[in-house]
């Protein structure tokens, strides 16, 4: 769809207007969301909006984002320019249906390879723990794709935690635990270790670390979400380093890979961890 948005807009729009499309949005199913829409295109939003609804059927609702993801939660606020004002939606990925309300729940259909990337790393029977589970995404990706032993999800959101068990049911998975709760209060009651734990929270991941290392197998895997400058990794694997050592775990930093963009020199990093003892 990227290339043809503009190309349905030609007839509506002057070349200036056209220029300042946005080539940046998201499709969650039925919605479509515009990340950053310009202002001087304010009056042209509805006859944006409509062309699309006429022209692509899957879209029945365009939004803008008036509000980045922020909050504990990590939500959007949205403002729709035209068709259902309807935030609920299914959307498919990765052989899962995940069913979510794209301003109450955090998701990026953006990550969906980065999620392909985790699951394709997890072998057989292995037990594995996704702190910050939102509408349950990786559980599902990983249930889905592997032949994992189990997996637990905790989120501190109870709309995103609803949906999740509601996303269970949808891709009718019998092998993943969800817990609603704060991470730091569910997980210390937890008497079990794992053998990978997801921590797909780039702000803030680094604070539950400590928790994560007390709760890993010898030789298990933690990956670390975090936002970072390409040339500034050093500051991270430093305070990864750091926390592993005043657990008395040695770790080693096997992987650090780019998976997405924040701001212009700021991208979305994943820090595969080993924690050798
Ligand atoms: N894993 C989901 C995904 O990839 O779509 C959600 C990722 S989102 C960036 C981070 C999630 O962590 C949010 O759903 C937020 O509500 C949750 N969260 C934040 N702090 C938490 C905490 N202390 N304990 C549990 N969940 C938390």
């Amino acid at each position: 769809m990227k290339n043809k948005l503009k190309d349905i807009l030609k007839n509506k729009l002057t070349n200036k207007e056209l220029a300042m499309v946005p080539s940046s949005y998201d499709i969650v199913g039925g919605i479509i969301i515009f990340s950053d829409f310009p202002k001087e295109l304010s009056k042209k939003e509805k006859t944006i909006g409509n062309e699309i609804i006429k022209n692509y059927n899957q879209i029945k609702s365009v939004y803008k984002k008036t509000r980045k993801y922020s909050g504990e939660y990590r939500t959007p606020k949205l403002k729709l320019l035209t068709g259902e004002n309807n935030k609920e939606t299914i959307y498919t990925e990765n052989n899962t249906r995940l069913k979510l309300n794209v301003e109450k729940v955090y998701f990026s259909p953006r990550l969906s390879e980065e999620r392909k990337r985790i699951s394709n790393q997890v072998k057989n029977n292995e037990s594995v723990l996704v702190m910050f589970s939102g509408c349950g995404v990786y559980p599902l990706t990983i249930s889905k794709n592997t032949k994992v032993k189990n997996i637990m999800g905790i989120e501190i959101n109870p709309t995103a935690h609803k949906y999740a068990l509601e996303n269970l049911k949808l891709n009718k998975t019998k092998n993943i635990e969800l817990i609603k709760g704060d991470v730091k209060n569910i997980l210390p009651k937890i008497n079990k270790k794992f053998d990978r734990i997801i921590m797909p929270l780039p702000k803030g991941a680094e604070n539950f670390l400590d928790l994560a290392v007390s709760k890993i197998k010898k030789n298990g895997i933690i990956h670390l979400y975090s936002f970072s400058e390409e040339n500034k990794y050093d500051e991270i694997t430093k305070i990864i380093k750091n926390k592993c050592k005043k657990k008395k775990k040695q770790c080693k930093i096997l992987n650090i890979v780019k998976c997405g963009q924040f701001s212009p020199r700021v991208f979305r990093i994943c820090v595969d961890i080993k924690i050798k003892q």
